[in-house]
């Protein structure tokens, strides 16, 4: 996967295409490349594939976005390696209607499945929690799932060992049965899943006592996930062939962990970069000092210029998170320092802040000419005495 081409060069388009020109480039490839118009030719199976593959990642605002930041590494698992996950596809698919409706009549790849060939299981989703730091520098995971495997009695099949499972009669063993309806563009050809066998193709007479006729056996299992550094809130990771089981000698489904990542007391996140404030004293940003300033790789002190307003931005270089192509490579923290107006002063305090108030320019005095510090002016908002 890794000479993989880029999607915009993939659909021909130009990074900024707007939905309507990804969706005509799409369109022509998708029309140029079906398998149903080229049965049997690898190579344009693998680009409706790959464009196939495009136009879904570029044509979600959300995927899209992710792809333009970190490119295809967006959507590779820490663990499997490589990969776009293809079962998305099918939700993808179902909302193309009108893209394939008027080009193939029937539903997309109604008619390449062949139920009774191997096929690859289904995917599984699910989640893992993991703290903000986790998700900066990596971390792996054990989870704890419930898995199918293949009965050893009856191997997937689901019927009683010494029997095998029918050929469906209603569909053929094909899994599928065409309906053909009256619709307001004329007669409209659907295939569905045949209601007899369930899209399988066999039926079951006696059934397997092992698993029950389902051909499945469930067993709790430990799997590890590795979730790489630079991961963010809502994507996921996937492990190949930990899904469910094939079927008819097919390679298992995988396995999608979408990784929800805990908030941080201090640090808040946007792509590869920190944002967190710091408090200094009034005394630091006027004379300037050390700071000391939390980051994901422990305190470190910072030297506050003197004459520092409050609010200013400070960077510190690669105190972000890493990016998840290439872990050597981090963003950076953003840390906004905020001057802090000392409360609770004692007398003698107080009676050095006037000093000093005087000493530079006297805006406690200025307004009224009053020289004790008190004004003499008695049209005042606000609290009369501190
Ligand atoms: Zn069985
Ligand atoms: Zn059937």
């Amino acid at each position: 996967m890794a000479d993989k081409r880029d999607y915009y060069e993939v659909l021909g388009v130009d990074k900024n295409a707007d939905d309507a020109a990804l969706k005509k480039a799409y369109r022509v490839l998708a029309k140029k490349y079906h398998p149903d118009t080229n049965p049997g030719d690898a190579e344009a199976e693998a680009k409706f594939k790959e464009a196939s593959e495009a136009y879904a990642v570029l044509s979600d605002p959300e995927k899209r976005r992710q792809y333009d930041q970190f490119g295809h590494a967006a959507f590779e698992g820490g663990a499997g390696g490589g990969g776009f996950d293809f079962s998305d596809m099918g939700d993808i698919f179902g909302s193309f209607g009108d893209i394939f409706g008027d080009l193939f009549g029937g539903g997309f790849g109604g008619s390449r499945r062949a139920s009774n060939g191997p096929m690859k299981g289904a995917s599984i989703r699910t989640q893992v929690r993991i703290t903000f730091e986790e998700a900066v520098f990596g971390c792996k995971k054990e989870l704890d799932l419930v898995l199918k495997d293949e009965c050893p009695d009856c191997h997937g099949t689901g019927a009683k060992p010494g029997t095998s499972p029918e050929t469906c009669t209603k569909c053929g063993g094909r899994g599928q049965v065409r309906m053909t309806q009256q619709s307001l563009f004329g007669m409209v050809q659907n295939i569905t899943t045949c209601p007899d066998c369930g899209g399988t193709g066999k039926i079951v007479r006696e059934k397997c006592p092992g698993c029950r006729g389902t051909g499945y056996l469930s067993n709790r299992k430990k799997i590890e996930v590795s979730i790489p550094a630079g991961i963010d809130h809502g994507q996921s990771v996937r492990i190949r062939e930990k899904g469910e089981p094939g079927t008819n000698g097919g390679p298992r489904g995988d396995l999608l962990v979408e990784v929800l990542v805990s908030s941080h007391p201090f640090l808040q996140r946007r792509d590869m970069d920190l944002f967190s404030t710091a408090p200094i004293s009034y005394a630091q940003a006027a004379l300037g000092g050390e700071v000391r300033i939390g980051t994901v790789d422990g305190d470190v002190i910072y030297e506050v210029k003197p004459g520092t307003q409050t609010d200013t931005r400070i960077r510190l270089k690669g105190k972000g998170v890493p990016s998840l192509r290439n872990s050597n490579v981090r963003g950076d923290q953003y840390v906004t320092l905020v001057v802090q107006v000392p409360t609770g002063l004692n007398a003698a305090a107080k009676d050095l802040l006037r000093q000093f108030d005087e000493q530079t320019g006297g805006s406690l005095t200025n307004q009224n000419g009053a020289a004790d510090g008190e004004p003499k002016h008695k049209k005042k908002f606000g609290r009369k005495k501190s």
